[in-house]
């Protein structure tokens, strides 16, 4: 295969000519080389003559060992004799034409690109300079130019700039030598200090000069004039100077020029170019304002619009979209202020921090006063402008290349633990056991005795249960306890009065006029059916919902079903008045929602209305049930789906019931339908939605010609909570209506942009003036089979799964009403992209001239008279937990021990449940009794971010697998003692926050140093934690379930010392390196059952931005080895059996049954040592240890919420970038999945059943 070389090792003398050549050059060197210059030229010629004929001679010269190019170069600096110097650059001209850049690498290595300056500078000042010399110089300088990465310092260093302007100047009309002169200048001008030299000598000037008037001549100088000119104007000294000599109007008019005259797309780069131009003007304040008064919108919105049928014009489409996007003003949120809507007068402010800071400023809370009319406060939303720091270029003394590589390795890698003390775990409660004592009484189960428990089996289960129950109520517990079953005793509040609430009777009317609905779908016998199952009394509903007993029986007709619908969905808060302590909303705010009450739009007869008055007149007017009544006929019937039938653990009166024992601070007296329904999981699959291509220029597109055409704007607000007393706005049925007014539901504010267009904009989170990504309102008032188009304006992060396959959920009560209570992924055109709305820099951190986000969708409606609910994952509120809590309660049997305590109170009144689930014991005997309270604990929570309701479902599946009665699920609770916390965050959760708690902070950032006034959740759950490891029974495995929104699959964060020490390249002792490896066996297992669950996203690391996490307090603190957040997609999977789908309920309620399964093989892994599994794993983890180190970034650099993302889609309008052309659809696939190899490599070396 190799073919030896001739004459490329050293010292091998070699025989062929040019070699011989080049020897005699050498020798000729020095003071030879001047002496003789007829010779030094006779052999420089021979050797160009041969090189230019002779392909072997190039190579020779540049062969490996050669020293072909010394010996050249060192003739070239030696050399005084014009002829030999051409020659010679004849030589290198020839040699540097060919080798993919490897020559050039070796010339300018060699110091080949000094000696050029040299050679310029000399040549320079004899007049007028040689024009061959100057040419052939200048042509290899611009070979050179971009291979070399000091090129541009050099230049400026030795002068050779203005040399090259000066001669540029001089020969304007000498084409000849003009380009390889402005090929030079286009590499100076890459570098940023050369491009503000440049400037002041009147290089921008001189391009200008060069690109007008239009012309077809000379298209190559045109082209590379408008490169250089594009990379001069990325200076913004140079920017401004365009900008004052109004070159701005011109580059506009010459792009009509060209845009115009070039049909046949010919000079697509030149067309490219002037746009490039335009983009880095208008980097500047001056140089939009400037496009704008030209007129530059509408020019580059016409030109686009024209080029948009041509695929090969894209990049001209995607730059004048980037340049549009930029130059759109900069508008506020139409919000009075940002802060929430609703406020919460905390019991104390902290000191420092974001509410800190949020108090600190002039209130801004909803008041009943301030309408949306006010003038807008400038406090807490001024508009930045500060991307124009315009004083200096920042960069000025930047000159390294790729300092931009530099800095994004340095954050991947800075967020990481790198203090060793930190990184062992510390053990040390540092609590005195006095006062973590009072919390024994969570822990029952470790003293429990069963003294008085009749163990006998012939006792059915009710006995049982009663039995233990009463062995429960006669230990005294201080701390309340949700000792009930029945949901008569739920709503324990520390103010009776509170869950007192009533049903108005006005509000109980005949059965809803109903002949519309699609009467096909309803099949009377069949449901009957249902109906009679239905009505076996169950002993935890029926029988105490006083207020709300069916009718008994027989008579009942399905009509009597919706009666009872109705009954249910309207709450009335009897009582509600804002004297209640704690309760944050003013007076007036109250007084309002017990007026609004009655207005529920969720009433079915509000339905029927809408359809008969085509828009609802009725809607959100108190006479709503009336009028309604007549219109019925008495063949109308509803099939109203039994969804307790259909879901086992989900009951709607039941689901009523806990909402009335629900707090929130808007005191919602509504309740949502899907809520009340339920939901039951579609069987079809839900793959991840394909990006349809140009779909984020197109929407943006719509967005400009709201500027373009502003006729079509309508303008209208259609739903407002700033306006307390009507939110949903009365209107002319020409609007759809909104509404969220209920638990989670956070809209504050619909406009009606155009026709077909709403603009919606999310409530803060309480006590704060941001955090919106959450989302879940209701529609209604729709035409069927209309493309709406929605876009939620005011999101935050910088990138969404929403790009990437997922889409918004929806459900529709119509459909729910015909048997099909669900809610689907819906919407097309869906993306996610920076708008033109400012973002605070109050609310953005401190960063100023930040942009909110768009997420948009479109759908249409196929179902008149719908009411339609979106929201941005499966929701399940608080009061869903409270139902399903109990509900399961139903299923113990006598093996299972359940306990259910209320850990405390939440800022907002509502009750923090604790669960306790295990086997019960065989019987008292002594050794049961042992084995039963020194079960190993497992710990897990739930929920902390209320947005994350992907963490609610997963463990929803864990909480019904632990309760079940298959096999596993005795062996689980024989096994292990969990202890659960189902949702750390219930105030935020009611409230429709997406990541706070009412104090306005996240709480899984509170875990160091929670506050038991503020932080209560978390400070009990601390103290449960702390408490057992005062008593040496530190649970085995903690576990925090949360949402993942911006990756793919379910995975874990763990806490190691080795692997983060790994990445962060801290020297440590072997000693600091001595950890069991423990903590990676659960996730493997996961990996190995889960289907959903994905290995090579887990990670160990410890990050400092982490450090007052669940997971890495309970692993420091409390000794936790292995101390997990588990992390759910809200989007889909791209792994394993659910790859290409969205995620369902299903899958995540799976995923939290799985996890219990795995822990089972945990049980096994570690009850039993020297195990052939355990090896297996060990080398499994062994095997892993390498790939960690070398492991794409975003394995180590995790975040537990937000990764960092690689920004496949340009979602800057500021992007300097040159080659990111804002949506290559293809880089999205490749660059979406950077660890996509390692996925492979992984597959193929660890085969995963
Ligand atoms: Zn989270």
């Amino acid at each position: 295969m190799n073919k030896p070389k001739m004459a490329t090792e050293k010292g091998v003398p070699s025989n062929s000519r040019v070699m011989m050549l080049l020897g005699q050059l050498e020798r000729m060197n020095g003071e030879a080389m001047m002496r003789d210059v007829e010779t030094a030229r006779q052999v420089t010629a021979k050797i160009c003559h041969l090189i230019q004929t002779q392909e072997k001679s190039g190579k020779e010269v540049m062969s490996k060992g050669s020293s072909g190019m010394e010996v050249i170069l060192a003739s070239l600096e030696n050399t005084r004799d014009v002829q030999t110097t051409l020659n010679i650059f004849y030589i290198l001209s020839e040699l540097l034409t060919v080798g993919e850049g490897r020559r050039v690498g070796v010339f300018v290595s060699k110091g080949g690109t000094g000696i050029l300056f040299q050679i310029l500078i000399t040549a320079s000042k004899e007049l007028p300079p040689s024009e061959e010399l100057m040419l052939q110089l200048h042509s290899l300088l611009a070979k050179v130019g971009p291979k070399d990465r000091k090129f541009g310092v050099k230049a400026r260093l030795s002068g050779a700039l203005n040399a090259t302007v000066n001669l540029t100047k001089q020969n304007l009309q000498n084409t000849k030598l003009l380009l390889p002169c402005l090929q030079v200048l286009r590499v100076y001008s890459t570098n940023s200090v050369n491009a503000i030299s440049l400037g002041k000598n009147g290089v921008v000037e001189l391009m200008f000069k060069i690109i007008v008037p239009y012309s077809k001549k000379n298209t190559s100088l045109l082209k590379v004039a408008l490169d250089a000119l594009g990379a001069l104007l990325k200076s913004k000294t140079n920017a401004r100077r365009a900008v004052d000599a109004g070159h701005v109007h011109v580059l506009l008019a010459l792009y009509q020029d060209w845009h115009h005259n070039d049909t046949r797309h010919r000079h697509m780069l030149i067309r490219k170019g002037l746009l490039v131009c335009l983009r880095n003007i208008t980097n500047i304040k001056l140089g939009r304002k400037a496009l704008i008064d030209a007129d530059g919108m509408r020019i580059l919105y016409n030109s686009s619009t024209e080029c948009l049928p041509v695929r090969t014009l894209d990049p001209l489409v995607n730059t004048s979209s980037l340049i549009m996007r930029k130059c759109f003003p900069k508008n506020r949120l139409p919000l009075p202020t940002i802060k929430s809507a609703f406020h919460y007068q905390l019991p104390h402010v902290p000191a420092v921090g974001p509410v800190a800071q949020l108090y600190s400023q002039p209130p801004g809370g909803r008041k009943l006063h301030q309408l949306c009319d006010r003038p807008l406060k400038k406090v807490d939303d001024v508009v930045d402008e500060s991307d124009d720091n315009e004083e200096t270029d920042a960069d000025t003394e930047n000159d390294t290349d790729n300092e931009e590589d530099e800095k994004d390795q340095h954050t991947a890698n800075e967020d990481i633990e790198t203090d060793l003390n930190k990184l062992h775990p510390k053990k040390n409660p540092g609590r005195p056991f006095e006062e973590l004592r009072v919390y024994e009484r969570f822990f029952l189960e470790l003293s429990e005795d069963f003294q008085g428990y009749n163990f006998e089996p012939s006792k059915n289960a009710s006995t049982t249960s009663s039995t233990f129950s009463s062995t429960r109520s006669t230990r005294p517990i201080i701390v309340p306890t949700a000792q009930a079953l029945s949901p008569k005793h739920v709503p324990i509040t520390s103010n009776p009065t509170k869950g007192e609430r009533t049903l108005p009777s006005a509000l109980v009317p005949t059965p809803a006029p109903l002949t519309p609905l699609e009467l096909d779908t309803i099949h009377l016998t069949k449901d009957q059916d249902r109906q009679e199952e239905a009505h076996i009394p169950s002993p935890d509903t029926h029988t105490t919902l006083s207020s709300l007993t069916r009718p008994p029986s027989e008579a009942q007709t399905i009509e009597q079903d919706l009666a009872h619908v109705l009954e249910c969905v309207s709450l009335v808060a009897e009582g509600h008045t804002g004297e209640e302590v704690g309760w944050g909303v003013k007076q007036e705010g109250s007084s309002v929602n017990a007026t609004r009450h009655i207005q529920s739009p969720l009433l079915l007869e509000g339905i029927a209305n809408r359809r008969v008055g085509g828009g609802g007149s009725n809607w959100g007017s108190d006479c709503g049930s009336e009028g309604a009544e007549d219109e019925g006929g008495d063949g109308a019937v509803l099939e109203v789906p039994d969804t307790a039938l259909l879901l086992p653990l989900h009951d709607p009166d039941l689901y009523v019931e806990m909402v009335k024992g629900t707090h929130s601070v808007p005191q919602y007296a509504e309740v949502a339908y899907p809520d009340y329904f339920g939901h039951i999981a579609p069987t079809f699959r839900e793959p991840l939605q394909e990006r349809v291509y140009g779909v984020q220029r197109s929407k943006i597109f719509q967005d400009i010609e709201r500027l373009i055409h502003p006729n079509d704007i309508v303008d209208k607000v259609v739903y407002d909570l700033d306006i307390p007393s009507c939110p949903v706005i009365e209107d002319n049925g020409e609007s759809l209506k909104f509404n969220s007014q209920f638990e989670s539901g956070n809209l504050r504010k619909a406009v009606q942009m155009r026709k077909y267009e709403y603009d919606l904009v999310l409530n803060s989170d309480i006590n704060s003036n941001h955090y919106h990504q959450w989302f879940y309102f209701e529609v209604s008032g729709m035409r069927v089979g209309t493309n709406y188009r929605f876009n939620i304006i005011n999101s935050e992060k910088s990138n969404s799964q929403f790009n990437y396959g997922m889409q918004v959920l929806m459900y529709s009560v119509q459909e729910a009403i015909s048997g099909k209570p669900r809610w689907v992924r819906t919407g097309t055109d869906i993306c996610y992209y920076k708008n033109h709305f400012a973002r605070s820099s109050i609310a953005a951190g401190g960063q100023k001239g930040k942009s909110y986000y768009t997420m948009t969708f479109s759908t249409s409606f196929s179902h008149k008279d719908d009411v339609c609910y979106f929201a941005y994952h499966y929701p399940y509120t608080y009061s869903t937990l409270k139902m399903h809590l109990s509900k399961l309660e139903a299923l113990r049997t006598p093996q299972i021990y359940l306990r259910r305590d209320v850990l405390c109170e939440t800022l907002g009144g509502n009750s923090c449940p604790l669960l306790t689930i295990t086997a019960m014991p065989e019987s008292n005997s002594n050794d049961h009794i042992c084995q039963f309270r020194n079960r190993p604990l497992i710990f897990l929570s739930a929920r902390v971010h209320p947005g994350e309701t992907n963490a609610s479902w997963v463990m929803k599946g864990t909480l019904e697998f632990l309760m079940g009665t298959s096999p596993l699920a005795a062996s689980l609770r024989e096994a292990y003692i969990f202890k659960i916390v189902p949702m750390l965050n219930p105030d935020g959760v009611v409230n429709g926050n997406h990541r706070c708690s009412l104090s306005g902070e996240d709480l899984n950032r509170q875990w160091q140093n929670p506050n038991p006034e503020l932080h209560p959740t978390i400070y009990h759950t601390k103290s449960l934690l702390q408490y057992l490891a005062h008593i040496q029974r530190a649970p085995l495995v903690f576990c925090d379930y949360h949402g993942h929104s911006r990756k793919k699959n379910v995975f874990m964060y763990g806490c190691s010392v080795k692997e983060t020490v790994w990445q962060s390249n801290i020297s440590a002792t072997s000693s600091d390196l001595q950890e069991d490896l423990g903590y990676r066996a659960l996730p493997k297992i996961l990996s190995q059952i889960a289907p959903a669950f994905s290995m090579v996203s887990c990670s160990f690391v410890v990050e400092r931005s982490k450090e007052s996490t669940a997971r890495v307090v309970v692993w420091r603190e409390i000794g936790v080895q292995r101390s997990y957040t588990m992390e759910s997609t809200l989007c889909g999977c791209d792994q394993g059996k659910y790859k290409g789908l969205q995620i369902g309920t299903r899958e995540l309620e799976e995923m939290g049954a799985q996890f219990c399964v795995a822990l089972l093989r945990l049980k096994r892994l570690t009850g039993i040592r020297n195990h052939q599994h355990l090896l297996d794993l060990e080398s499994d983890i062994i095997g892993t240890q390498s790939k960690v180190v070398s492991s794409s970034p975003t394995t180590y650099v995790m975040e537990e919420d937000e990764p960092s993302f690689l920004e496949a889609i340009d979602y800057s309008a500021e992007s300097n970038d040159e080659d990111a052309e804002p949506e290559t659809e293809h880089g999205i696939e490749v660059q979406e999945n950077p660890n996509h190899l390692d996925q492979l490599s992984d597959c193929e070396t660890n085969h995963r059943d």
